[in-house]
């Protein structure tokens, strides 16, 4: 897949319809694909940090999460035009589960949040199998592997927020038979419920970030990185 160097960091140039067929293409194939979503504070922290920065390139595909990767690659004369979150991406994989009968594992966050995000995801996809789910504070790094590996599960959404849930998927991904990994940040916290998250009509103008500082007022200090990012941006000479 096409891809766009921004900062040093790959992001991928793709739709959600060709993101959803080349997954499909990797199950079929049973190649082992990562997923990894991409923002201005996560190309901030990886300009600083050469093993984040690998860690990421490394990845199948490397989504355009935020608002500040398509401003970033509209002043450099790109091509990606659109983002494709996170969750709008677990909720694609999640309707190709369904539909496809593939198995779904959870791993992350409170246990809490991750029983009432199961049984949420159960009652919108009918059909999904989620073959089993773990908390994000287990310490017991071979009992996750080992309920993972048991349950047979073909995909798996990672909610430890960021990087770690980044850096736990590729120590282990060759221990675990799943095939597409995906790291989901808070993702479970908005699908259980406890997060909402914007109107449409603020993701479709690109103010996301608005509303979440609206209702988490201290994450102002991870958003003005985004004014960072962007002059970092304008002044870079290299073309994209
Ligand atoms: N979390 C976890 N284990 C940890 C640290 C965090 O399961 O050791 C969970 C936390 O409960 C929350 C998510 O990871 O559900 C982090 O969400 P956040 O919005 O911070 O992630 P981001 O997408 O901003 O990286």
């Amino acid at each position: 897949m096409e891809k766009e160097n921004i900062l040093g960091v790959n992001v991928s140039i793709t739709s959600y319809e060709n993101l959803k067929d080349s997954i499909v293409a990797d199950i079929k194939n049973s190649k082992k694909s990562f997923i990894v979503a991409i923002n201005p504070e996560k190309i901030l922290k990886a300009r600083k940090d050469e093993k984040l920065k690998k860690l990421l390139n490394n990845a199948t595909y490397q989504i355009p999460d935020g608002v500040g990767i398509i401003y970033a690659s509209k002043i450099k004369k790109g091509k990606i035009k659109s983002r494709i979150t996170g969750i709008d991406c677990m909720d694609m994989l999640c309707n190709l589960a369904n539909d496809k009968g593939y198995k779904v594992f959870l791993y992350g966050a409170k246990e809490e949040t991750i029983k009432l995000a199961k049984s949420k995801l159960e009652e919108k996809y009918q059909n999904i199998k989620i073959v089993g789910y773990i908390n994000g504070y287990e310490k017991d790094n071979d009992k996750i592997i080992k309920a993972i590996n048991k349950s047979h599960a073909d995909i798996i959404f990672v909610a430890l927020g960021s990087p770690k849930q980044e850096n736990w998927i590729t120590s282990n991904m060759d221990k675990i038979d799943a095939l597409i990994f995906q790291g989901v940040g808070g993702s479970f916290d908005v699908i259980s419920g406890n997060i909402k998250r914007a109107p449409i009509w603020m993701q479709k103008a690109g103010l996301e970030w608005l509303y979440r500082l609206i209702k988490e007022p201290k994450r102002i200090f991870r958003q003005l990185k985004l004014f960072k990012f962007l002059f970092l941006i304008i002044f870079s000479k290299k073309e994209i």
